[in-house]
Order: C-alpha cells, then sequence, then structure tokens
C-alpha cells in the first residue's frame, strides 16, 4: 500500500520496488549543497526517511502549482533533515504539506483591547499550523539566500509544536537538559533582539527576534545551511541544537573549507 503510493506520488509506475534513480537523486540534491554538511554515510537514510515522509504526508499545490516529483523529494529532503536522527514520529498527527508559488497572503483576524476586531492580509514565506498543514512558497532556482530555508524553518516550528505550542522550546531528547537549552536559547534570544533593535545589519534573519519561536525556527535554518555562521555567533545555542538534531554540520563544513582550492 505505502510503496504503491510512493510510486504513484513519483510518478514511478507500477515498478516492483519503488525506487528512484541515481540521477534524479543527484538532481534534486544538487540544489540542496547544504546536505553536504551531513556525513555521506547518512545521505542513504535521509532518502529513505524522505520517501517514507512523502508516503505518509499529502501533497497539494496551490494556485494552480503543478508539483513534480523533483520538487516533492526536494522538500521531502528538506523537511526530513532536521528529524533524521529523531525520526518521523515527531511529525505525527497531520498529513497536509500545501505548497505555493512564492510567497503569499494569509488573511489574519485580530482583536485588540478594546475588542474591537482587525482584519489585515499578511504576506508569508510559509505557515505551520499546530495539528494541521504546513504551507511552504516554492521558488524556482536558487531565489533564497544561503542561510534561509522556508522548509527548514516550517518543519522546525512543527518541532517546537510537537509538545504543544510555539514558544522555542521543543520536545528535548533524552540526556538533554531544559535548563540549559533555556540559558543557552535566552542569552542568545536577548542579545540578538539588542541587536536588531539598535537597527545592526545582523548576518542571522532580524525576523528571528519576533518570538522565541520564531527564534528557533531561524536559528535552526541556519544550523543547517550555514552552520559556521550560528558557531560564529551563538555557539551556546549551537552546541544545543547539535545535541537536539544529532548532527554536528559545523564540523563538515569546516572540512570542505580547509580542502577547498
Ligand atoms: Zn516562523
Amino acid at each position: 500500500m505505502v510503496f504503491a503510493r510512493i510510486r504513484h506520488w513519483l510518478g514511478l509506475g507500477a515498478r516492483e520496488v519503488p525506487s528512484v534513480p541515481d540521477d534524479q537523486w543527484a538532481r534534486v540534491e544538487g540544489r540542496l549543497p547544504f546536505l553536504d554538511f551531513l556525513p555521506a554515510e547518512d545521505r542513504p537514510r535521509l532518502r529513505a526517511l524522505a520517501l517514507e515522509f512523502l508516503a505518509v504526508k499529502q501533497f497539494h499545490g496551490a494556485h494552480g502549482l503543478v508539483l513534480d516529483d523533483d520538487m516533492l523529494l526536494g522538500i521531502a529532503l528538506q523537511a526530513c533533515l532536521p528529524i533524521l536522527n529523531i525520526g518521523l514520529r515527531a511529525y505525527a498527527g497531520w498529513v497536509g504539506v500545501i505548497v505555493y508559488p512564492g510567497d503569499f497572503v494569509i488573511p489574519r483576524r485580530e482583536y485588540d483591547e478594546a475588542g474591537v476586531v482587525h482584519e489585515y492580509e499578511d504576506e508569508v514565506l510559509g505557515e505551520a499550523w499546530e495539528g494541521g498543514p504546513v504551507l511552504v512558497s516554492w521558488f524556482e532556482g536558487e531565489a533564497q539566500p544561503a542561510g534561509v530555508n522556508v522548509v527548514i524553518h516550517e518543519f522546525a516550528h512543527k518541532l517546537d509544536m510537537e509538545n504543544g505550542g510555539v514558544d522555542g522550546l521543543p520536545r528535548l531528547r533524552a540526556g538533554m537538559s531544559r535548563q540549559a537549552w533555556a540559558t543557552a536559547f535566552s542569552e542568545a534570544y536577548e542579545a540578538f533582539c539588542d541587536e536588531v533593535d539598535k537597527g545592526v545589519e545582523t548576518e542571522i534573519d532580524p525576523y528571528g527576534s519576533e518570538h522565541p519561536g520564531e527564534f528557533f525556527a531561524v536559528v535552526s535554518e541556519v544550523f543547517f545551511e550555514a552552520p559556521s555562521v550560528l558557531m560564529r555567533h551563538f555557539p551556546q545555542v549551537y552546541a544545543q541544537l547539535r545535541q537536539f538534531y544529532g548532527v554536528d554540520p559545523a564540523a563538515r563544513e569546516a572540512m570542505f573549507a580547509e580542502t577547498a582550492p
């Protein structure tokens, strides 16, 4: 059943064993160079997890966007990168992934203290609903600067929500200390908000200063995409994320930097 669904989504027809050709993986992964910050031996595990993810989630293209296999694989690989050592169960309880062509508008409704309702439209790159779908925008080509990754951002929110709410405190892994997490994140968040308030041009997306939950999602993007940047600015946060995600991308990035011509 699961295999039939994977085949269907990947357009593989009635083949006996679902498989993605190596050149297709290479093409999709070539657009995600930060995957090289994982040890090479982890790649088959990430690919397998991505296929499992595609089998249990339902994808929809919004505004007429037609989702092709490369897009599905690309989104699945990025969505699964944070849970490679946590497991797919962290994404249980919801099924939808909605993909928009570029950024999109979400109608908001808020009540002020006087009870007056304010309606407005919010332009966003993504959104994660607790117990509901993940919404992400898709940019063809390389429209996103290094260190910005809307898929990782929204799926980090999903991890944060797993233990209720978006508060920047996900369900920590065995052996991790809530105290150490809270100290590292609150100190970094305060320092970061100070910089943003002062108008400093930060290397990390200033959107992270909106809320502790946004800070966790933003530093998760940086952790996977530009790990040395996070290591340089907030080494304690990097250390916590290394334990949480169970990978050490900065070490591999440094290795590449040394061997680069
Ligand atoms: Zn967010």
